[in-house]
């Protein structure tokens, strides 16, 4: 099996990778559950992008704001502007955002936004119908239920992966690949991501010696609901807030502005923490209060959620729904430049949440991680399609190593509970020091290759933390 690009995953960043291709190339795309079964496909609030031409810079300084100092400006200026142009040619190319009735394209606003400027799509469904587009338009052939468990690299080139498919090992060669596996969501006990996101691909990359940078910047979302069955946990999108719903503890008191004059519309970090320190303070309950909305609005402007809701016994919008916070989103990632190649790699790419361009910095701006999986992806294409080098494929041997032994599921939710308890919204080094020892523990019993990429993963996550001794952004340590 040889072909000209592989791409790893069929979420945003694959499938606008595979639309930007020419169809005359031999592509693959490989994904390792059903192609729904994605972050892109669950997203609900929407498509940050700026509004007009001057809204680019303001979008800009938004975005270098709330990441705290850790962006790289350059690589949020190239998301910023691209994204402008990379969503209006994403709608001229037939996607519909909600509009108005004047056929005016709607913006709502989400945290940290200085304004108006994130597209939605069947009100809280942006995410589900992006999805559906994509695979509706998606020109190549798309290996489903096929995790990749290796990247055949030797020197400065990837010669393509290694797959487990229908109970057998295979090569899989290529000129290009492109990661674009998502983000780490499996690794904590309460988590809002799609089952299959579980951070193989970068704990792949450790072990070839790709770097993974910022990952002790992980997002936790403020507004989840965590108590349906099932390790995805039923997230309550920012936009809720954006459009007024509100926060408050068991007594109705609205104790954000306590914490941050912005309440509900501060960062996620903030509204997290404070949700934490309260409950910690006073052991009470919190919840999302939307009883300003009218039953015609929350059922036509957040469908998805109206009617899960209804499904779980909730009288909407009179009842208020318990809240906790939970891992969301991973700003860390694989390193990447700004046209998504891993450093000192010829024709290894890494696109949308897997990568890491520092465009979130220290914490991601609600709603640019869509806009980065349209813009990065264009960028990737557009770079293997620029270069003229041939890569030679070179073939290797099979690794059929263990993928799962007995007893990895008890050391999986061990270490979920683990990452929850000590690498989760409040650090303490003495809790990432105990967490890191756990962690080599379990890595020297006999376990399958699929836990040992998570505990790699985990690993470099604890240690980066550790070593940010200063509390920035999302990353939030406390001295004993
Ligand atoms: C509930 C929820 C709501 C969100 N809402 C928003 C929002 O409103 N706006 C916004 O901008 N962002 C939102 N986000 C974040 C955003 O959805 C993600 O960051 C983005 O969709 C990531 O896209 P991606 O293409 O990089 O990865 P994903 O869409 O997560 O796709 C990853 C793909 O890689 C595959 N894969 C993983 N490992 C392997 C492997 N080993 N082998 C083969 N395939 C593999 C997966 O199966 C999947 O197909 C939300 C996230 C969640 C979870």
């Amino acid at each position: 099996m040889r072909y000209d690009i592989v791409i790893i995953g069929a979420g945003i960043a694959a499938l606008h990778a595979a639309l930007r291709l020419p169809k005359d190339k031999k592509v693959l795309i490989v994904c390792k559950s059903n192609s729904w079964d994605c972050n892109t496909f669950y997203a609900q609030g929407g498509v940050a992008v700026p509004a007009d031409e001057d809204d680019i810079k303001t979008h800009i300084e938004d975005t270098l704001r709330a990441g705290a100092g850790l962006c790289d400006r350059k690589a949020v200026e190239v998301m910023c502007k691209d994204g402008y142009r990379v969503v209006r040619e994403f709608i001229e190319m037939g996607f519909e955002f909600d509009k108005d009735e004047n056929g005016n394209l709607l913006y709502t606003k989400e945290a940290a936004h200085s304004r108006n400027r994130i597209l939605h799509a069947g009100g809280d469904a942006t995410g589900r119908l992006i999805h559906l587009f994509l695979m509706k338009n998606n020109p190549f052939p798309l290996l489903y239920k096929s995790t990749v468990v290796d990247l055949l690299v030797e020197g400065d080139t990837c010669y393509g992966v290694t797959v487990f498919y229908d109970g057998e090992f295979r090569n899989i060669y290529a000129k290009n690949v492109i990661i674009a596996s998502g983000g780490i969501g499996s690794l904590y006990e309460y988590h809002t991501n799609a089952k299959s996101i579980s951070s193989d691909i970068q704990g792949i990359c450790l072990e070839k010696g790709c770097e993974l940078r910022d990952m002790e910047m992980l997002q936790f979302h403020p507004t989840v609901f965590i108590h349906n069955k099932g390790a995805r946990k039923q997230l309550l999108t920012e936009a809720l807030r954006g459009e007024g719903a509100y926060i408050v503890d068991e007594t109705g008191e609205r104790f954000l502005f306590r914490y941050d004059e912005r309440g509900e519309l501060s960062p996620r970090d903030i509204v997290s923490r404070a949700m934490f320190d309260w409950k910690m303070k006073t052991g009470r309950e919190i919840y999302l209060s939307f009883d300003n909305f009218s039953e015609e609005f929350f059922r036509k402007r957040f469908p998805t959620i109206y009617y899960h809701l209804k499904d779980l016994g909730f009288n909407l919008p009179k009842d208020r729904v318990p809240i906790s916070p939970a891992f969301h989103y991973a700003m860390g990632g694989i390193k990447t430049d700004l046209n998504g190649k891993v450093p000192g790699m010829r024709n290894l790419y890494a696109v949308g949440e897997a990568a890491n361009t520092r465009v979130h910095g220290a914490n991601r701006l609600a709603s640019n991680s869509l806009l980065e999986g349209f813009v990065f992806s264009v960028r990737a294409v557009n770079d293997i399609l620029n270069k003229d080098e041939d890569i030679k494929i070179k073939e290797f041997p099979v690794n059929r190593e263990v993928l799962v032994k007995e007893g990895d599921k008890e050391l999986k939710n061990r270490l979920r509970r683990l990452m929850w308890e000590h690498a989760g919204i409040i650090r303490k080094e003495s809790g990432l020091k105990k967490a890191l020892k756990e962690l080599d523990e379990m890595f020297d019993k006999d376990i399958g290759k699929l836990l040992r990429l998570r505990l790699l993963t985990s690993k470099k996550i604890v240690q980066s933390a550790i070593d940010r001794k200063e509390s920035l952004g999302a990353h939030y340590i406390v001295k004993e």
